[in-house]
């Protein structure tokens, strides 16, 4: 295969055992070894490898390329058995950032922390950045339709894009924006591949029209399944397919460059915290908050808060004499709390941002007014050091966590939750008496309660034989309650290998059977990152979940 594609490619192709191991492993818990990396050159190579897969399929029906960026992708995504395409190494470049316009173009691989640096010269961000903004790169966050903490403001990656450009399986790039409707009806004139594709798209969603919009999530941030409710505005008469493509994790084409819309940095910002010692009114609390328009409501629960004061001196680190004593200094409440007893069941983080100062406290100081009737200790912080305390507890503490217990591994399965907040008192007492009979498995839940969205990473001993039936049991579990409460089992992490197979239990058959036929609408001949979003099944989590020694994330960042 190698002395093949090395006839055409200008890129590199490595079948090293190292590079194979390497990128055997995504973030997530599994491990699939590929047979060749390749790290295109240009859009040139991509459409050539394209072309020569599809050409060469009939004779080797294993053959399959899988986009990867920066392998930060928890849920198997970027992991595949055939050739797995990086483009960190050459197709990384920022093509052009246009402050007037506050519009990017920028290609996949270029990590998510050079681009920043880009736009924070010109006082703009992309601010669906994630949690993982210093590893992840640009075609991840397309791929994934990511989102993070600025998100209950600002929504996810898919608001940003303008346009694609994308590989197709046909082997062709092809310009993706949102079509009024004369060039919608010029597309789906067109007798090539691009043509059948919004022709079949168009009468897929004009035969389905009710059943579409009656499964679309009711939950503000979603990347469960095939993006279908978005597509074809019908008020507007726009048909865009930049929707689908975001957050199809590589499936259905290629991303070769991404054109983004920016927003500019606010000027200032402030943080509430408040301690709620019970959970019975977090729905109602949340609902009181979100018309103030805070620019993120973030939680971590007691167990974080904890984990964070047991291994404060990890969290300290690195920030010089003066740096920690006056940081030491700034944790002296929560050690008391610890003494006391009196540890929050949750904390959460409210921030708020704006043009001034003024603005900003004044903001701060109407949520706190607004929510006093429910009796929780809250605290405005003075300044961007005690506010950065409360925000590494959150952005920290589960790395601490994964470094001080030996012996297990971290395990992305139900890491990625999201219900509508208003059923968050209901749905979290139910969610942790799930967990807690599961004595053997450590746990913290963090995450984004403005959105209902909660990051769970139990961390397991994956020699113990109870893990893997535990993982699954607890997955059919969480994911039925979830969907119970109309939530989605995935808002932000995407589907992979892990979360593929219960897209039937969240959508029904009927959608599922949609998804199944943009698949083949798209890619017929399963060239294009195989098993995700369709045909991968429980058999393959167990099979693909990785073995006891595996190391830890090796993602290529
Ligand atoms: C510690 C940690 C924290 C995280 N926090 C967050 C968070 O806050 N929010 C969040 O959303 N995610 C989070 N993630 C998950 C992950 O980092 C994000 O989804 C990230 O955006 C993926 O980017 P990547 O470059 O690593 O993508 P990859 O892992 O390389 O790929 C992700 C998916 O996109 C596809 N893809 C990649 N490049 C292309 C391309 N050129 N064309 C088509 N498809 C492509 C891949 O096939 C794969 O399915 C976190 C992960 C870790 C390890």
């Amino acid at each position: 295969m190698k002395s093949e594609i090395q006839k055409f490619f200008k890129g590199d192709i490595d079948d090293t055992p190292e590079t194979l191991k390497l990128y055997s492993h995504d973030a997530s818990l599994f491990e699939i070894m590929p047979k060749l990396v390749v790290y295109p050159k240009n859009a040139e190579d991509v459409k050539e490898l394209v072309r020569w897969v599809k050409e060469n399929k009939k004779n080797d029906p294993a053959l399959s390329i899988t986009a990867r960026s920066a392998g930060t992708d928890m849920s198997g995504g970027a992991i595949n058995d055939s050739i797995i395409m990086d483009f960190t190494r050459y197709m990384n470049a920022l093509v052009s950032l246009s402050p007037d316009r506050k519009e990017a173009i920028v290609e996949p691989g270029m990590f998510y922390r050079d681009f920043e640096t880009e736009t924070l010269k010109h006082g703009l961000i992309l601010p669906c950045y994630t949690a993982s903004k210093s590893i992840n790169a640009m075609g991840g966050m397309v791929g994934n339709n990511s989102s993070g903490e600025k998100s209950l403001k600002y929504g996810s990656t898919r608001n940003f894009i303008k346009e694609l450009k994308v590989v197709f399986a046909d082997g062709f790039e092809h310009v993706l924006r949102p079509l009024n409707k004369k060039e919608l009806y010029a597309k789906v004139a067109q007798t090539d591949f691009e043509g059948s594709i919004y022709r079949e798209m168009l009468e897929m969603i004009n035969k389905n029209q009710d059943s579409i919009q009656k499964a679309r999530p009711k939950v503000s941030k979603n990347s469960a399944g095939y993006d279908l409710w978005d597509i074809y505005d019908s008020k507007n008469e726009v048909f865009d397919l930049c929707k689908l493509i975001v957050g199809s994790q590589g499936t259905l084409g290629i991303v070769t460059e991404i054109t983004l819309s920016l927003v500019p940095v606010d000027h200032a910002s402030k943080l509430m915290v408040v301690f709620m010692n019970d959970l019975t009114h977090l729905g109602s609390v949340v609902d009181e908050l979100l018309p103030l328009r805070p620019e993120s409501l973030e939680s971590y629960d007691d167990k974080t808060f904890k984990l964070a004061m047991k291994f404060f001196k990890d969290l300290v680190k690195a920030k010089g004499a003066w740096g920690l004593f006056t940081f030491a200094l700034s944790f002296l409440p929560e050690f008391f709390m610890i003494l006391s007893g009196g540890v929050p069941k949750l904390i959460l983080l409210v921030e708020f941002s704006g043009e001034s100062g003024t603005q900003v406290a004044l903001a701060c100081d109407e949520a706190r007014q607004k929510i006093a009737h429910f009796g929780f200790k809250t605290h405005i912080t003075k300044n961007a050091r005690e506010a950065n305390k409360y925000w590494q507890m959150r952005r920290d503490s589960f790395a601490l966590l994964r470094k001080h217990v030996e012996g297990r591994r971290t395990a992305p399965f139900i890491d990625d939750i999201i219900v509508p907040p208003h059923v968050l008192p209901e749905f979290l007492p139910k969610l942790n008496a799930i967990l807690d009979p599961y004595k053997n498995i450590i746990y913290t839940i963090a995450g984004h309660a403005g959105n209902g969205n909660f990051h769970i990473i139990p961390l397991m001993d994956f020699n113990d034989p109870r893990t893997v039936p535990q993982i699954l049991e607890i997955s059919e579990k969480v994911y039925n309650l979830v969907v119970k409460y109309d939530g989605s089992i995935t808002a932000e992490h995407n589907d992979g290998i892990i979360r593929t197979p219960y897209l039937p239990l969240m959508y029904g058959p009927h959608i599922y059977s949609l998804f199944e036929e943009v698949k083949k609408i798209f890619d017929p001949q399963v060239i294009l990152n195989p098993k995700k979003k369709v045909g991968d099944t429980i058999k393959d989590i167990e099979k693909y979940i990785i073995k006891p020694d595996a190391p830890h994330i090796t993602h290529n960042s």
